[in-house]
């Protein structure tokens, strides 16, 4: 089958690769019919996410057509369309009973590779480096997709692979991100971040009862489909103090809660930006932690963080004065996939939501590459990339 292969830093190639196999019985294997490119792809193509190989398969947003089962699934049958979770569980620990999937502690064979640094391993997820179970992705023709009697999710017929592809992964991540801010009425949402996880998390603050949302970003067709899909007033922090203007239009409190969906390659300014973009590129913070900062800062006092951006290892000057001081609570992690893909696709088939307008460019799964390099620098008005295998 032909798959997209990570070589190196902006080195992706599609390859001829062997078919996935059933290896356990909990397993299927899926013929993949729309895949797409999620901004933490990014983080590996840029070369910052640790443990990848050479020839490993990427990608893990994706939707397809189950083609075989192993004898233990009990709930698909070969032939059922489904939407997969990007983050694996095994359905039976403690923390997929307690709906917290990405912390499944069964999920992740390389979960050993982690303990040094994280203290605990943490679940699996496709093609998203060996530090995380080293699973083939799902930027290919095929996938096998272990536990799929939790991961796959079956889905309405008269709904479009456009329209369902995001529940795989950025739709419940920007849902989880507005889900952490623990939203009371009458509460003013900020969202770091136009991209797809950014936008969905902005509709997602209405939907859990917001009262305001602003959005804060650089590139002007983001800050517009923040106001048009997002319903957000938005901020361009290139044109004013993001932190002032958010002092400014929350009548001098901040906002109630603060929505990271950067992560770890925050774009900065002035000289605190050339401080981490020059520590990163030696490798002496792994991370650039620009809207953190600001986040710290801007929230309100008693105020909520939450936090969807990925992170990777160590941060460089973090305000934890502030963050004490002010009292404000952390929230974050890899998204719960499983606890929110049902309800999603419930609210995308009562057309409260359509989730198809992020996908500006439709590409073969031949032009990955080219989709890696249009997404990565948000050319031609890009939001999100939708590859076809
Ligand atoms: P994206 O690259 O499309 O969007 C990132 C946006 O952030 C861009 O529009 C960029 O202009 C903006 N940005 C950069 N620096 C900024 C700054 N200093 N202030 C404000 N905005 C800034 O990516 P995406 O697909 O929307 O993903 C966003 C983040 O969410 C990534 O870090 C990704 O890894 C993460 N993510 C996390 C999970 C999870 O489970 N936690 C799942 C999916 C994605
Ligand atoms: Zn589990």
């Amino acid at each position: 089958m032909k798959a997209v292969c990570w070589h190196g830093a902006n080195d992706v190639r599609v390859e001829t690769v062997p078919d996935p196999k059933i290896l356990n019985p909990r397993d299927a294997i899926l013929k993949v019919t729309a895949t797409t490119i999620c901004g933490s792809d990014l983080h590996i193509y840029d070369g910052y996410i640790p443990s990848m190989q050479a020839g490993d398969i990427i990608g893990h947003e994706f939707m397809g057509e189950v083609v075989e089962i192993g004898s233990e699934v009990r709930k698909l049958k070969v032939g059922d369309r489904v939407v997969v979770s990007s983050i694996i569980g095994c359905g039976q620990c403690r923390y997929c009973q307690h709906q917290k999937w990405s912390l499944c502690d069964n999920s992740n064979p390389n979960s050993w590779m982690q303990e040094p640094l994280f203290g605990f391993g943490t679940a699996g997820i496709f093609g998203y480096s060996h530090l995380f179970g080293g699973y083939a992705g799902a930027q290919a023709e095929y996938v096998r997709v272990p536990f799929a009697d939790h991961g796959a999710i079956p889905v309405p017929k008269e709904l479009s692979d456009e329209q369902l592809l995001p529940i795989s992964d950025a739709f419940p991540t920007g849902f989880m991100g507005a889900d952490l801010c623990n939203i009371q009425p009458g509460d003013i949402v900020a969202v770091w971040g136009c991209g797809p996880v950014g936008l969905f998390t902005m509709r997602s603050a209405y939907m859990l009862g917001a009262e305001r949302v602003i959005a804060i970003d650089r590139i002007p067709e983001r800050l517009k489909m923040a106001q048009e899909f997002g319903k957000a007033e938005v901020i361009n922090y290139e044109e004013v103090d993001a932190g002032e203007a958010l002092k400014e239009m929350t009548g001098g409190r901040g906002p109630d809660a603060c929505v990271d969906a950067v992560g770890m390659e925050a774009h900065g300014m002035g000289l605190e930006g050339f401080y981490d973009k020059a520590k990163q590129s030696v490798r002496l913070e792994t991370d650039r932690p620009h809207v953190l900062r600001q986040m710290i800062v801007s929230c309100a006092k008693g105020g909520t963080l939450s936090i969807m951006g990925v992170y990777a290892g160590f941060l460089d000057k973090m305000p934890m004065g502030a963050a004490m001081n002010k009292g404000l609570t952390f929230r974050m992690g890899q998204m719960f996939g499983q606890k929110y893909i049902p309800m999603l696709v419930d609210r995308v088939q009562k057309g409260e939501i359509d989730p198809s307008v992020v996908f500006t460019h439709h590409l073969p799964l031949e032009e990955a590459k080219q989709g890696y390099e249009i997404f990565k620098h948000k050319k031609d008005n890009c939001i999100k990339v939708l590859l076809k295998p």
